[in-house]
């Protein structure tokens, strides 16, 4: 196919705010790629499914050269155009127009294929020396393609095509196109069947070859392959728990640690994925062992929560604490040493070849009781009672806040598990919990005794797949990195990330999630979501986890009382 096609796809997107008519563009579009369901990952901005995490690894700095080498411009040619335009996609449509028009370089159509083997080139060359390599792919499809394309190119590369695409619309796309629903109900039937398909292949080419088929229940879980978890909702007490998830229920503590899917595959190996569907096996060599020691079974998709101690006082230390075994890449036995992890284990999904999502919490909870050899400091199963009795309850609260966890997770005993969704089979009581966990979507340089860090931060919830602005937090970060997370820090995070420039202000890819204490919400016309937090304070960086995770509009208007 011509990537000029899809490029037209990606134009019309960009020239209508309306759901509905992207849609509708969508559900077109679909309808020509039925035989290459690959394509979809380019409607997404990606060139892999979800769980797939290979990056391009392309800084805004790599694009830039890129621009100036096909265009035959210096970079800081290229810059002063970034200035004036803000978004390096229009300004590589500005400078190889200009460049076209002089020269008439004449060049054979782009394919959308080239433009896929380039761009997956990019992600799998890494070290040193690939620099180089990593901008002639680009520039190659710079040349070979026109100025608009050229642009689309750019975005793509920097995840972020501004087509206001997100996972609802694509859903609904796919729903239009393979359904036909015949009304608004027939919509919503289809959009969950489409929804849960999704959740547990996270993976939108699998999922729309197989609605094509009318085959979405074909679509399994398997070990190795990570899925969406199943989120939960806040109670406001115990009352509240009761009643959203019935008597008797089962209370947990809610350990303070982060989520892991434990994925045993029937070869043997063991994986790990946080809950962002990043593979961190590495990261916890322990986990393999634990797990390899601990758990019997030939296959298995295990849910836990991996916790750290101090393994002097043998006291539980918060998320915070062990964080950084997230990311690091290297000193991991030290590491493992310096910051050790217990596992919680609170759930199964997958066992010895058969999906447990459709049975009832109890009895994957007695399955983990029969599988898991228990051993204190290395694999627990979460401390649990069943119960009707609120005082009871509260007593088992104090007890799990007095041990250092952050209060108790509620769940009906009859309820199946749900990958992805934020429904009330469980649900989460937590101390104080006027906090959201948001998305940074863009920030701004600071001024006097701070300038040359970013100090200002624009955060943003979801609704449906899309992210709405929620305001500004600039407080909560350190000027001294001995003291916690630094205004150093989140610069330098936020730098690699840059889409767009304008002035003092830059525009992010949305990965960096944090949690962001407030005093209330007010409604607010100022920003996109209609809510604005007050006093907000940014009180953790969540290296484990992503967009799919952040707070929901409908949770912020819950908070709200509106
Ligand atoms: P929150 O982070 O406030 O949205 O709370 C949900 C998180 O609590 C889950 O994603 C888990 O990482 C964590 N958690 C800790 N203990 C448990 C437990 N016993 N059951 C389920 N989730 C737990």
């Amino acid at each position: 196919m011509d990537y000029s096609k899809i490029c037209e796809v990606y134009a019309a997107l960009e020239s209508t705010t309306k759901g509905l008519e992207k849609t509708d563009i969508l559900a077109n579009f679909l309808g020509e790629i039925c035989d290459e369901p690959e394509l979809i990952y380019l409607l997404q901005g990606r060139l892999f499914a979800d769980y797939d995490n290979r990056e391009f690894g392309i800084s805004h700095q790599l694009v830039i050269k890129a621009i100036g080498r096909a265009a035959g411009i210096s970079e800081s040619e290229v810059v002063e155009e970034f200035k004036e335009l803000g978004e390096l996609g229009l300004v590589a449509e500005n400078v190889l127009g200009k460049k076209k028009k002089q020269t008439a370089l004449f060049s054979k159509k782009l394919s959308v294929e080239k433009v896929m083997e380039n761009l997956r080139k990019l992600t799998t060359i890494e070290g040193k020396g690939t620099v180089d390599q990593k901008i002639g792919y680009i520039v190659e499809l710079l040349h070979s393609g026109t100025p608009e394309e050229a642009k689309f190119v750019v975005r793509t590369v920097l995840s972020d095509l501004k087509i206001g695409v997100g996972s609802g619309i694509l859903r609904d796309a796919i729903v239009v196109h393979c359904f036909s629903p015949k009304d608004l109900e027939d919509k919503k039937v289809c959009a969950i069947a489409v929804q849960e398909a999704y959740d547990k292949a996270t993976d939108f080419a699998e999922v729309f070859s197989r609605a094509c088929d009318d085959s979405l229940e074909k679509i399994k879980l398997k070990p190795g392959k990570p899925v969406k978890v199943m989120l939960f909702p806040k109670a406001k007490g115990v009352e509240d728990a009761f009643r959203i998830i019935g008597r008797p229920a089962a209370f947990e503590y809610k350990y303070d640690g982060f989520r892991i899917m434990i994925n045993k595959e029937k070869n043997g190996k063991v994986k790990i994925f946080t809950r962002r569907l990043e593979e961190v096996t590495k990261q916890f060599p322990e986990i393999a062992e634990y797990v390899e020691e601990h758990v019997s079974g030939d296959s298995f998709i295990l849910d836990a929560e991996a916790v750290g101690f101090d393994s002097k006082t043998k006291k539980y230390t918060d998320f915070q604490a062990i964080s950084q075994r997230i990311r690091r890449k290297y000193d991991i036995a030290k590491l493992r040493d310096e910051l050790p992890i217990e596992l919680a284990v609170f759930d199964i999904i997958f066992y010895n070849g058969d999906s447990l999502i459709g049975k009832p919490f109890i009895e994957r909870r007695k399955l983990i009781e029969q599988i898991v050899r228990e051993e204190e400091w290395k694999i627990v199963l979460a401390k649990q009672i069943i119960t009707s009795d609120e005082v009871e309850v509260e007593k088992f609260y104090e007890a799990a806040l007095a041990d250092n966890q952050e209060g108790l997770m509620g769940k009906s005993l009859d309820a199946p598990y749900k990958p992805g969704a934020r429904i009330g089979h469980a649900v989460k009581l937590k101390p104080e919990d006027k906090d959201f966990d948001l998305v940074i979507t863009g920030a701004e340089w600071g001024t006097g005794k701070r300038a040359g860090w970013l100090t200002s931060f624009d955060v943003a919830c979801r609704d449906d797949g899309e992210l709405l602005a929620l305001g500004k937090v600039s407080t909560g970060l350190k000027e001294k990195p001995e003291e916690g997370l630094s205004f150093k820090e989140m610069t330098d995070m936020l730098e690699k990330l840059v889409v767009e420039v304008d002035g003092r202000k830059i525009s992010v890819k949305p990965e960096v999630v944090v949690t962001v204490q407030y005093q209330n919400i007010q409604k607010s016309p100022t920003y996109s979501s209609g809510f604005a937090l007050r006093f907000p304070r940014i009180t953790r960086l969540r290296e484990d986890r992503g967009v799919s995770d952040i707070a929901t509009l409908g949770e912020i208007e819950g908070e709200s009382g509106e």
